[in-house]
């Protein structure tokens, strides 16, 4: 028994049955068929795109029985199917299409009562020509056994048993492969940028171990300024001191009261020895020395040798 596969490209487009194949032989009579020779099926969108059921080649013309029409030749397996009514084709003559392809538009074209696909299936000759083209077996034209179409397989006398295997979830619509490629094209942003993301993490993990490490550094710095302006104090606490004790011991050098004026005159640099400065001020004055204000700054360490030189 012959065989054949075909892809059910209208029920997952939304087609629904409107006549099955092999009824109303009164009204088909006047066409000189035995019944309605394949069967039709409509949609709520009245051009929804027609998709071919298997890969083939493609002829198209206009009759005023079937209006503007598709069939698509399969000639390794040796059959066709024909897509009737259509609106429009969207395929020339000879063009090759694969299956799930739009070959055109449903329409009402030809002799039809409103928008709706009639679907034919023949059996062919190498060569193209319907097989079994006799009025017994309704001229060739056989049962497609479509899955919208409940009816039984018809076998008319002469054509041998055959059987179409349907496959279910049809081809894949276009704009799904649209969808699909979209996705995938997103999936390859999104691993792109994860990986982005990941190369920034370890950057900034980087940036905050390098930041921490600094971060240590002028922590041990900023301590150790601590340690030595606090010895610097200390330092100049005690020059002063003997400073202050030299002055009240009656020794007096003009030298010395110059330089102690220039450390009383720095004073602002050192706010928290503002009592020592006083106490130095006032020793001064008890002498009945003036303190002169000059602009010229101390450097700490040159005033230390100096006053070491001077026996301090
Ligand atoms: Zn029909």
């Amino acid at each position: 028994m012959k065989i054949f596969k075909l892809v059910d490209t209208f029920t997952p487009d939304g087609f629904y049955l409107t006549q099955s194949y092999g009824v109303n032989p009164s009204y088909y009579s006047k066409f000189g068929l035995l019944y309605h020779e394949g069967v039709d099926v409509g949609h709520k969108n009245k051009t929804q795109p027609v998709r071919a059921c298997h890969d083939g080649e493609c002829l198209t013309n206009y009759s005023n029985a079937y209006g503007r029409y598709v069939i698509l030749l399969d000639y390794e397996q040796l059959y066709a199917t024909w897509y009737c009514h259509l609106s429009r084709a969207k395929v020339v003559n000879g063009q090759r299409v694969g299956a799930g392809e739009i070959i055109g538009n449903m329409g009402s074209t030809g002799n039809s009562t409103g928008p709706h696909v009639h679907f034919n299936f023949v059996q062919i000759d190498k060569n193209g020509y319907r097989l079994y083209k006799t009025k017994q077996s309704n001229y060739g034209f056989l049962d497609p056994q479509h899955p919208l179409d409940p009816q039984r397989p018809k076998f008319p006398p002469g054509v041998p048993e055959y059987k179409i295997e349907w496959k279910k979830g049809g081809s894949m619509p276009d704009e799904l492969k649209e969808c699909l490629k979209a996705h995938s094209t997103l999936m390859a942003k999104i691993k792109r940028l994860e990986e982005e993301i990941k190369e920034w993490k370890e950057i900034t993990k980087k940036a905050e171990d390098e930041r921490d490490k600094l971060r240590e550094t002028l922590k041990r710095e900023v301590e150790a300024s601590k340690t030595r302006i606090d010895e610097e104090k200390k330092r100049y606490k005690s020059f002063v001191q003997k400073v202050a004790e030299k002055l009240g011991s009656s020794q007096q050098e003009p030298e010395i009261l110059e330089e102690i004026t220039r450390l009383v005159q720095s004073e602002d640099k050192i706010p928290s020895l503002e009592k020592e400065n006083q106490t130095l001020k006032e020793a001064l004055e008890k002498k009945g020395k003036q303190v002169v204000v000059k602009k010229d700054e101390v450097h700490q360490s040159k005033l230390c040798r100096w006053l070491a030189k001077h026996g301090f």
